[in-house]
């Protein structure tokens, strides 16, 4: 007899939200996490954007599945966690972004998502201040939306707790114990646990649990740097995301959004990764990003920012996450690889991995759902067009 239904392995975008649905399913849970909280890991990290807007199905319906918690949560629970409605736009200034979103439109509009090339003028609209100059229109999606990172996970956690799933924090997962194909015992170091089945979701550290069970991940963080500022009176709806690359040499892509708070919380990709978990904030990053947010919003020039801070994406060679039952293991489980979207993608990850534990299917079509299989091929050169 084993001492829990489901053991999880990590309390983060992905682990906090499967606690609460698995233990809304009459599941008995247990969650460890090394942190002092849920959520402290990468979650916290993240700025907060919800979208759907992405260019594959699987990703577009796992998002849609999340905007359905995230915006219904505060009904459900009672529980305000900052959802705020106010879609993404891509502002468009060149034709290769613009070829590349109309491109995707069919994809998107097929797996579901309310997405519409706007012109100039709505762009102009959704966001007030944009620089007019050479915009040639952008793609909106109202739906899309922000959520607070920290107020969510702790929700999840407080909502799960109540329905019996257990949490043990300040504790770290050191090793598996096997039998044969299956793992017996999790142990950490204040003790070991038995559980029917097991769920690696452990962000960062997610190829060393898989090894533990003898499976080979490739999950490879690497750091990226945000900041906040002060708040300022409510104008921008949308979250907005700059396709180009900074003419800095130091930028890919950049977005930004104002919070339900007020303050503006912007992000960079730079062109060149910093691999591994160096989580040192850099000198470059505030001077870099202020020229290409005051370029395209010249407003924002006004702006006092509050904090910077960097975090890691827990990255997978093709840019998409890995769901679903780990190769060569009966009863270990995985929801890791969540790349840059880990906290838009937890509750509809969350939801697909307590439905195939308790009734061996995920919610999406099997085939939509095979985009994520752990036993795809990691190395075939695809990327997604929008990160
Ligand atoms: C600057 C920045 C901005 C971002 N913005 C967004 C955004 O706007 N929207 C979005 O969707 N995503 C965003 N992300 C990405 C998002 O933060 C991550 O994809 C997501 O948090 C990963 O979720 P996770 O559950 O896999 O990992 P985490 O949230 O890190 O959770 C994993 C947990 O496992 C625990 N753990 C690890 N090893 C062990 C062990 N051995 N024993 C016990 N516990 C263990 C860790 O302590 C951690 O708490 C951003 C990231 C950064 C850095």
């Amino acid at each position: 007899m084993s001492d829990h239904d489901v053991i999880i392995i990590g309390a983060g975008s992905v682990g906090s939200p499967t606690a609460f649905f698995l233990a809304e399913a009459g599941k008995k849970v247990l969650v460890i996490e090394s942190l002092k909280g849920a959520g402290q890991g990468q979650n916290k990290a993240a700025i907060g954007g919800t979208r759907a807007t992405h260019s594959d199905p699987a990703k577009i319906q796992i998002c849609l599945a999340s905007l359905d918690v995230f915006s219904n949560w505060k009904e459900k629970t009672g529980t305000d966690i900052g959802w705020k409605k106010g879609g993404y736009c891509f502002p468009v200034y060149r034709e290769n972004e613009q070829t590349i979103l109309k491109g995707i439109l069919p994809i998107q509009k097929r797996a579901g998502l309310t997405i519409d090339w706007v012109e100039p003028e709505r762009v102009k609209e959704v966001v007030p201040g944009i620089n007019p100059e050479g915009l040639l229109g952008g793609t909106y999606s109202p739906h899309d939306g922000q959520v607070s990172p920290l107020m969510a996970s702790e929700s999840f956690y407080v909502e799960a707790k109540k329905l019996g799933a257990e949490f043990k924090y300040n504790e770290t997962v050191t090793g598996l114990v096997m039998d044969g194909n299956s793992i017996k015992a999790v142990k950490t170091d204040k003790g070991e646990y038995t559980a029917d089945i097991v769920l690696n979701a452990a962000g960062g550290k997610a190829t060393a649990i898989c090894k533990m069970a003898g499976v080979e991940i490739p999950v490879i963080p690497d750091s990226h740097e945000a900041g906040i500022s002060a708040p300022v009176e409510p104008f921008l709806d949308p979250l907005v995301v700059d396709l180009r690359p900074g003419p800095d040499g130091k930028t890919a892509n950049f977005y930004f959004g104002q919070n339900h708070e007020g303050q503006i919380i912007f992000c960079y990709t730079p062109s060149e990764l910093f691999k591994g978990e160096n989580r040192m904030c850099t000198s470059e990053f505030m001077p870099v990003i202020a020229r290409r947010l005051v370029t395209l919003i010249p407003r924002f020039k006004n702006l006092t920012i509050r904090r910077l801070w960097r975090g890691l994406y827990p990255m997978t060679p093709d840019g998409v996450a890995v769901v679903g039952k780990a190769p060569g293991v009966d009863n270990f489980y995985l929801g890791i690889g969540m790349c840059g979207q880990g906290f838009m993608m937890g509750p509809g990850v969350a939801q697909n991995l307590a439905s195939l534990i308790i009734n061996g299917k995920p919610v999406l079509d099997d085939d939509v759902f095979a985009l994520l299989s752990p036993e795809r091929g990691f190395y075939s050169g695809k990327k997604e067009a929008l990160k």
